[in-house]
């Protein structure tokens, strides 16, 4: 078993975390936050006073960071304190030049190190049942893969460095484009006469069927589970959606990538933003296009 050093431990480092720590690992965890590291330690991880303390004797250092500044710096002075050869597996949402930055940083040092974002939210997290999406080495992957298993269900290698970031922020990309495509045709269906469940039940088996559809209908009543029929509780909050819009028009622009929709979607989440309705899921965009927001 192995020192494993978690360095954020919130919404969805805790379940990660105590996954780890439940398959028998030691698990070193630090947060800036008290509160955060009290939940750790009560889920069987051992508290850290500070990095030094967190990664001196681990031979993984795993991250769950808001943002890449975050990253930029924990990983700074953890290179300052961990032993030559440790690996580290961030598992942030960030953007990709961070990404690719610090890893570069880091296998210069002589730390093999991959990109690993996950979706399936908290509740994936605390479940161990993640998707991850890694960058890297071939090398530094198949040395982080059996810890992954241990948080995630599907673990897969997108190619080098950063490809992790551009898998997750892509595939966010479409979910927040098709969640908005699939809100304007019920509300069209819904202004014209056309009840949900119906419209549900001939488009769920036609051409436009999509996950946003089936599985997470925006319209209230069809799905049963949708955030749609706990008044958009969520979920998969739009201040999330919103936050990978932006790292995916970021990315856009340093590609020179053509993404119209991708833009408009984030024009429209950040209206929803603007009317205070981030914290609803982010199906509730429903409601901006019905006009009810
Ligand atoms: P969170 O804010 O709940 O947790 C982040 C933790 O990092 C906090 O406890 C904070 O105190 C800690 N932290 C910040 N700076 C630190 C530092 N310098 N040293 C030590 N600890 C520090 O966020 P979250 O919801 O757990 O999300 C974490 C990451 O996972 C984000 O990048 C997010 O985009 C991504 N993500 C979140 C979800 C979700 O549903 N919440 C789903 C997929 C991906």
């Amino acid at each position: 078993m192995s020192a494993i050093a978690f360095i954020g431990l919130g919404n969805m480092g805790l379940g990660m975390a105590s996954n780890l720590a439940k398959a028998g690992h030691s698990v070193r965890a630090l947060d800036i936050n008290a509160a955060a590291l009290a939940k750790a330690v009560d889920a069987g991880c051992v508290k850290t006073a500070n990095t030094k303390d967190a990664v001196g004797t681990a031979d993984v250092v795993v991250t769950m960071l808001p943002a890449g500044k975050h990253v930029e710096m924990v990983y700074r002075d953890v290179m300052d304190h961990a032993a030559m050869g440790t690996l580290f597996i961030d598992c942030s949402t960030i953007d990709v030049e961070t990404a690719r930055k610090v890893i570069a940083e880091a296998e210069a040092g002589g730390f093999p190190m991959i990109d690993a974002p996950v979706s399936g939210g908290v509740g994936g997290a605390t479940a161990g049942t993640l998707t991850f999406m890694c960058g890297g080495t071939e090398t530094a992957f198949s040395r982080a893969k059996p810890v992954l298993d241990i948080m995630g269900k599907n673990i897969f290698h997108a190619g080098g460095a950063g490809n992790g970031q551009v898998a997750k922020i892509a595939n966010n990309m479409l979910l927040g484009i098709h969640m908005i495509g699939t809100c304007e045709a019920f509300n069209l269906a819904e202004k014209l006469g056309l009840d949900a469940q119906t419209f549900f039940d001939i488009a769920s088996t036609a051409s436009g069927q999509n996950w946003s559809m089936t599985s997470y209908c925006p319209a209230p009543g069809p799905v049963e589970t949708a955030p749609s029929n706990r008044d958009y509780q969520p979920g998969f909050a739009a201040a999330m959606m919103l936050k990978d819009l932006r790292l995916a028009q970021d990315a856009a622009q340093s590609a020179r990538a053509a993404t119209p929709l991708g833009a408009q979607a984030m024009a429209l989440y950040t209206l929803m933003e603007a009317r205070g309705a981030e914290g609803l899921d982010f199906s509730g965009i429903m409601k901006l296009i019905d006009g009810s927001l």
